[in-house]
């Protein structure tokens, strides 16, 4: 299933002049483009149409963008903590 339409904005209160976009050229931050955080291993990350690129933090995309990461439950894991492969149908 895909998405029409699909549309993206912050919480009220989201203050876009202080999210520091990065260039087209420049190397990708790791820290968040908002709160100056550490990105963690899943950083939400926006491009302008000019090519100008934000990341957003875990606490950030739950605080302004309502996106919740979802963690496995330790059974849907292996011993090493890595979520299983989908088997194949
Ligand atoms: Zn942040």
């Amino acid at each position: 299933m895909r998405l029409r339409d699909p549309t993206l904005a912050p919480a009220a209160g989201f203050d876009w002049s202080r999210v520091q976009w990065g260039g087209p050229d420049d190397r990708p931050s790791d820290t968040c483009s908002y709160c100056g955080a550490p990105l963690g291993e899943h950083p939400l990350r926006l491009f302008s149409p000019a090519g100008r690129a934000a990341a957003f933090c875990g606490g950030c995309q739950e605080t302004w963008w309502g996106l919740v990461a979802v963690v496995p439950l330790e059974a849907d894991c292996d011993d090493d903590g890595e979520p299983f492969e989908d088997e194949p149908a």
